[in-house]
């Protein structure tokens, strides 16, 4: 039997893993920059959340969401700590598309609308909801992805987002940071008119903080650094610190219109993907998770511009809390391949042209360190500095 891997091959098995570090068949220790696409941000096989889900795995596995049990309650008193001010009806998804599909079906269903608003160089996932208002044509090619989307242009001019701003719209959606789109963070300016925009006309405020939430960028929320108020947040990755799930917040009224039928998930809310947000969020707020990102974050950009300045292949360097890229004027490809094999740095690319680095939280200064020194090492030696 082959397996479908969807992804270019890293030729790299992993045997092990340990909080920010992972071990290969060889023996060899990487710095884990890449995170299973950002995932394990509280580390890999974090004690916390193994241990909570070691106790769900023996009491209870199975529990539909027809039924009550403890873990529901348990989970929904940790997530009212963390939940966006009004956000206070939460539905569970085992993948962030999921959630944006759910997410989707919510704005569609209030407000009796279809049309979507979004954003170039924005990814929202692979199903076929999350694909249409996924930008990267390449993604979307080939496939019937929904018509009544139209995307704008990220970081706008106020004045444009105004004046191309349709009618007629259900929701806005829209990444704080744009993550696969090459780590571009929302200017203030832009991501406030979408936000006045959208009320204005009636349209409800989606954000998608799949990648950013979780304290990924140095809040618990990313949109928190700009004082907007969303409608809908979706989250994931690292929500359920390796866990597979996902979830969507919003307020009730727009929420509870997907009751009755009109959506479901044999998965979705599962005791075991309850029982790991639970312990996530746990390890968030008793290890001030976001703080750390926070800190490591500033060190880490500091470096890179310290160590990358006058260095020809370098563009830009940018990024909020532990989401970080450096932007080259090449593909990163071989840097990325140089990091993993000559550096023991595994990080990922974003967009054509960034080196992304979405390390777990506890990453220490040497680590950082370790990072900066091999990424200036790796693109001096593919391309000449
Ligand atoms: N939204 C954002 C911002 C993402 O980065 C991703 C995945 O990378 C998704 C949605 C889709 O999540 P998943 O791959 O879990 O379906």
């Amino acid at each position: 039997m082959k397996l479908l891997r969807y992804y270019g091959d890293r030729r790299l098995r992993i045997v092990k893993a340990r909080m920010q570090y992972v071990w290969d068949d060889k023996g060899t220790r990487y710095l884990d920059a890449h995170t299973g696409h950002g995932v394990a941000f509280l580390g890999h096989n974090n004690p916390r959340i193994v241990d909570r889900l070691r106790r769900q795995v023996e009491e209870l596995m199975v529990c539909n969401l027809s039924f009550k049990c403890s873990v529901q309650d348990e989970v929904l008193e940790k997530l009212s700590h963390i939940a966006p001010p009004g956000l206070d009806t939460v539905a569970f998804a085992n993948s962030g598309a999921e959630a944006i599909e759910t997410a989707l079906k919510m704005a569609w269903a209030y407000t009796g609308r279809r049309r979507i608003v979004a954003f170039r160089g924005s990814f929202h996932g692979r199903t076929l909801g999350a694909l249409s208002v996924t930008w990267n044509p390449s993604y979307r090619r080939g496939f019937p992805v929904l018509g009544d989307v139209v995307f704008l242009q990220y970081n706008a001019e106020p004045s444009v987002v105004e004046e191309e701003f349709p009618d007629d719209v259900a929701a806005v959606i829209i990444e704080p940071v744009l993550g696969e789109g090459g780590v571009v963070p929302a200017q203030r300016g832009f991501i406030k008119t979408v936000e006045q925009v959208a009320k204005e006309r009636g349209a409800l405020l989606i954000i998608d903080e799949v990648q950013t939430g979780f304290g990924r960028t140095g809040k618990t929320w990313c949109h928190e650094y700009y004082g907007v108020r969303p409608d809908i947040i979706v989250a994931g990755k690292a929500i359920g610190g390796g866990f597979p799930v996902a979830l969507v917040m919003a307020g009730q009224e727009v929420a509870e219109k997907l009751v009755g039928g009109r959506h479901g998930s044999t998965y979705a809310g599962n005791p075991l993907a309850m029982a790991a947000v639970s312990a996530a969020v746990d390890v968030l707020i008793e290890d001030s998770v976001a703080l750390k990102a926070r800190e490591a974050g500033r060190k880490l950009v500091t470096g890179l511009q310290e160590r990358l300045k006058g260095v020809k292949p370098v563009r830009d360097i940018r990024g909020l809390g532990l989401m970080v890229g450096v932007e080259l004027r090449f593909n990163p490809q071989p840097v990325l391949q140089c990091l993993q094999d000559s550096m023991n740095v595994l990080a990922l690319r974003a967009g054509t042209t960034v080196v992304r680095f979405l390390p777990p939280y506890m990453v220490t200064s040497s680590d950082l360190e370790a990072l900066v020194d091999g990424l200036y090492e790796c693109i001096c030696r593919t391309y000449s500095c």
